[in-house]
């Protein structure tokens, strides 16, 4: 072997282990490029979960000033319903059609006008309400009671950035408002509505945690799948709104509607004489409010 074919062979050899060498070194470095790339994302992501739950939390303020209770009709309220309707195989099989008027995030200044309008058309409905310590909003939950509408819970402070904190923060806003409804009139709820549904995206702790506490205190939690369209921000009127909650009803055995009973939603109020008139010209069908016999409609399942 001459020099040069000496030195040709030591390039060769020296080629084989570099060339790896450097394959190596540039997927390492790829990697952590990669990695920080992702780290980064989800620090973003998390910042702006943190920052969004409060801000959905504000969006909207239930319009009763003082009172300092938000009524979020968060954006997971507005995913459901409608949409779900137009995609589900309509349930068959006859019987009687049962639908359920639910009303979210009262009592508020609306409360009374709502309350006799379902006594005008002897129709009793389903009230989640959150806690309202103020003088005048206590004779609207006894009323609930009284004119035989169900009260069932939402949360106390309806704060989505304090009740989804944690497992703890959660039931001590429920129990909170279990005991505040229990003296005020003398009904111990056992029906739930998660704020957001449960199928919120915006909850840190894990539903199917909440909801297998629920079940450990013999507590049951409604969703819907029928939205009234009332959770919105923006204005939405009152034909809208019996149209958003009448145009799928006929593929629904079992309809649970989502409205809310809050002071800025008057549409919600001036739809409902319409709304009702229009389920009870429908054949075999039953206006209800939600009681043991109910078959609730979940989001998520239960395990
Ligand atoms: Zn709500």
């Amino acid at each position: 072997m001459d020099a040069e074919q000496d030195a040709h062979f030591q390039l060769m050899k020296r080629l084989l282990v570099i060339i790896p060498l450097s394959t190596i070194l540039i997927l390492l470095i790829l990697c952590i490029v990669l990695g920080v790339n992702l780290y980064e994302a989800k620090r973003e992501l998390r910042e702006l979960r943190d920052s969004a739950a409060p801000a959905m939390a504000m969006s909207q303020t239930s319009g009763d000033g003082e009172s300092g209770v938000y009524t979020a009709a968060g954006v997971d309220e507005v995913r459901h319903g409608q949409s779900d309707a137009d995609g589900d195989v309509p349930e068959t099989g006859g019987g009687e059609r049962k639908v359920y008027l639910t009303f979210d995030d009262g009592p508020s200044g609306n409360t009374g006008e709502i309350l006799d309008i379902l006594a005008e058309y002897d129709v009793k409905a389903t009230f989640f309400v959150v806690g309202k310590e103020e003088e005048r909003y206590q004779p609207l939950y006894k009323r609930i009671v009284e004119e035989g509408h169900t009260l069932a819970m939402h949360s106390y402070s309806h704060k989505y950035n304090e009740i989804y904190q944690s497992k703890e923060s959660f039931v001590e806003d429920l129990t909170k408002l279990q005991e505040f409804l229990y003296n005020t009139t003398g009904v111990w709820c056992r029906y739930c509505r998660f704020p957001g549904g449960s199928s919120n995206t915006v909850s840190r702790v894990d539903m199917h945690e909440l909801i297998a506490y629920l079940e450990e205190q013999d507590m049951s939690y409604f969703d819907w799948n029928i939205v009234s369209g009332d959770a919105s921000s923006t204005y939405i009127s009152a034909d809208a709104i019996v149209r958003n909650c009448t145009a799928n009803l006929q593929n629904y055995q079992e309809a649970v509607i989502l409205m809310h009973d809050a002071s800025d939603k008057n549409s919600t109020v001036e739809a409902l004489p319409r709304l009702i008139e229009r389920i009870q010209a429908m054949e075999d069908t039953k206006i209800l409010p939600i009681t043991d016999d109910t078959e609730a409609i979940h989001h998520i399942s239960n395990d």
